[in-house]
């Protein structure tokens, strides 16, 4: 009897994932048919892209695509944001999927015939416009998607918020912009989505290939000032003033002292890097003071808050050995951009459903940013790459993102849009992830200097002082409190 049953159970079993996977290679085909389309809208956004905030035609394009194909459409958010909302037949969780749509101040250099020749304003100055970064696929991906999903309604379990986000690259001087803005204006309370999902294609990623990392996938950035002040003197006298400029140096060097002698590299990277300097005016004066600006990159919030409390102990007795004062200021402009393990773990069968096991690599983590992680703060989040470099190039030889040579072979482009829709396919919400959302949720209302992330970390029962891994650091153990209430 028990082995009928068992029997019974295994038959069913297998009928219901055997009526999934028909699901699965319908929509996969569906992904390979609206291709072309994709191909089209991309090359088109290629050829006439827009800066951050200023991604007007960019937003008409999508929300005249989404209006189209029948969902409901809302523009206007965070500038010039769109989100298309999709209501599927049947009931279920609210997926989020995000694409960002700005291009940046770089000067195309190809001869494409839908290579961009379009020129801004940008800080004041005229430059040339480029989707450097690959954005122009992201939006043409998740197009497609919602094409192809809005032809399957009825097969959806849920609804879907497609969500096309300006200035993922940093607002222009004075605004506000971005993730941040979008998540400020409700985008993920309303409708209040369970799971957000995003990519960004790499040009130095062979086609056909999804990359991906659980848990810190990219860093944290924070931007800091050094104000050096000496005392002027001439150049032929340094001792009698306190020469700024040889501080400024030695400060530079402290720097990488902290990433190379004081920070523990197996747990997770470390970068600083000054990026400008600010000082003098002429060959023979010592100036009275020099600035220099950097940036700083880690994966683990409580690397993050060290480095911060080094870098000031470092420039300021660096300074008074000197006989020179410093002033630092830290400013953190993007969080951890975290994949939820629990998530990731769940989703890996629908992008090996969507491009085969083979294609779907675990890869390590990156130390470039992404405002995506704005909406992980919200919600349980996945975020991964798409390859779109040509197969067969050494990508050593391929150009980076942000440079005037950067190019995307956007033949499988159908692989972001088999990715989208085999995860609206297949999410569904279980205990684990419901229970990940109901502590995010409380912890936002118990404390908004907590971080939304704090109860989800894998360390976080086992010790509960100073060990999230991003985010926010928290260090009293009121929040274990309430997590564990929750
Ligand atoms: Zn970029
Ligand atoms: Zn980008």
């Amino acid at each position: 009897m028990r082995k009928l049953l068992s029997i019974v159970l295994l038959s069913a079993l297998l009928a219901t994932s055997a009526f999934a996977n028909v699901v699965n290679n319908e929509v996969n085909t569906a992904a390979e048919r609206v291709l072309p389309k994709v191909v089209e809208w991309r090359r088109h956004l290629h050829q006439y892209p827009e800066l951050s905030n200023r991604e007007i035609k960019t937003a008409k394009f999508v929300e005249e695509h989404l209006r189209r194909i029948g969902l409901e459409v809302r523009t206007g958010i965070a500038k010039t944001g769109v989100v298309g909302i999709l209501k599927g037949g049947q009931t279920g969780p609210t997926i989020g999927l995000r694409a960002d749509m700005d291009a940046l101040p770089v000067t195309e250099r190809n001869s494409l015939s839908f290579a961009s020749k379009e020129k801004s304003e940008y800080n004041g100055q005229t430059v040339g416009v480029m989707h450097a970064c690959g954005h122009d696929t992201h939006v043409a991906m998740l197009l497609g998607a919602a094409e192809v999903l809005a032809g399957m309604r009825d097969k959806i379990k849920g609804t879907v918020v497609f969500i096309f986000q300006p200035a993922e690259e940093g607002a222009p001087a004075g605004e506000e912009g971005g993730a941040k803005l979008m998540v400020k204006e409700g985008v993920m309370d309303n409708p209040k989505i369970d799971a957000i999902f995003g990519i960004h294609i790499n040009s130095q990623t062979e086609i056909g290939k999804i990359k991906y990392k659980s848990g810190a996938t990219m860093a944290a950035s924070d931007w800091f000032t050094i104000k050096v002040k000496g005392k002027q003197t001439h150049g032929s006298q340094p001792w009698s003033g306190v020469d700024p400029i040889a501080t400024a140096s030695q400060i530079i060097q402290g720097l990488q002292m902290i990433v190379s002698r004081q920070s523990e590299l197996t747990r997770a990277p470390v970068v600083i890097s000054v990026g400008k300097i600010n000082g003098g005016v002429r060959e023979n004066i010592i100036p009275e003071e020099m600035t220099m600006a950097g940036t700083i990159r880690t994966l683990d919030a409580q690397m993050q808050k060290d480095v911060h409390e080094k870098i000031k102990l470092t420039v300021q007795k660096i300074a008074e050995s000197m006989g020179a004062t410093a002033e630092v200021t830290i400013e953190t402009k993007t969080p951890v951009t975290y994949n939820t393990p629990e998530l990731v773990k769940k989703m890996l069968p629908s992008l090996e459903k969507a491009i085969g096991k083979e294609n779907v690599v675990e890869d390590v983590w990156t130390t470039g940013a992404e405002d995506f992680s704005y909406f992980g703060e919200k919600a349980p989040s996945f975020f991964f790459f798409v390859g779109g470099m040509p197969k067969g190039k050494n990508p050593k030889d391929a150009a980076a993102h942000h440079t005037p040579d950067f190019f995307i072979d956007d033949s499988r482009l159908d692989v972001g849009v088999k990715a989208f829709a085999n995860i609206v396919l297949d999410f569904k919400m279980d205990g684990k992830l419901a229970k990940i959302s109901r502590e995010n949720d409380f912890a936002e209302i118990q404390s908004n200097e907590i971080s939304v992330q704090n109860c989800r970390q894998p360390d976080f029962y086992e010790s509960p002082f100073q060990t999230f891994r991003f985010g926010v650091l928290f260090e009293n153990d009121a929040i274990r409190q309430l997590c564990d209430k929750s």
